[in-house]
């Protein structure tokens, strides 16, 4: 896509710290990393976010994630790691291209998921996991 960053990253139009590359999938480190490592993983194939790939596409990005995950966490000798990836942009999401983050977590790392949690009405979980459900069916 003409206007997306990640696909002239994937172009080699923008210079970038990559970690892995095959015919479909490219990985590189973050410009701006929360810890040091932090990759992003992604598909060379222009999609707005994770949940409009198809099957083949997420098996090969979930496969890809796990090795350069291991690989990670092995150069950075991180405790744990987060793998996220945001969609839209009230969740975060910045580059409209599918990609996931992998980022080394340690202890005291001032990375913080600290969120306050929300309580459920009586049966109202009950009622939208039967909703969620019965779309998945
Ligand atoms: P999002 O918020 O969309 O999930 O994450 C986008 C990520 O891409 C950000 O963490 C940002 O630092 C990274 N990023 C944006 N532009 C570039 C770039 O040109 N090169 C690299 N290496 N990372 C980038
Ligand atoms: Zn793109």
């Amino acid at each position: 896509m003409e206007d997306c960053i990640f696909c002239k990253i994937i172009k080699k139009e923008i210079p970038v710290d990559m970690v892995y590359e095959d015919k479909d999938i490219m990985a590189f480190l973050d410009i701006n990393p929360s810890n040091k490592g932090h990759t992003l993983v992604m598909p060379k194939k222009h999609s707005k976010n994770l949940l409009e790939n198809n099957e083949e596409d997420l098996k090969r990005l979930v496969l890809a994630i796990k090795k350069i995950g291991n690989a990670v966490m092995k150069v950075t000798n991180a405790e744990g790691m987060n793998i996220l990836s945001n969609i839209n942009p009230i969740a975060g999401q910045v580059v409209f291209h599918t990609h996931v983050h992998i980022t080394p977590r340690y202890k005291d790392d001032g990375i913080s998921f600290k969120i306050q949690r929300k309580a459920y009405n009586e049966g109202e979980s009950k009622e939208l996991a039967s909703k969620i459900k019965s779309l998945l069916k």
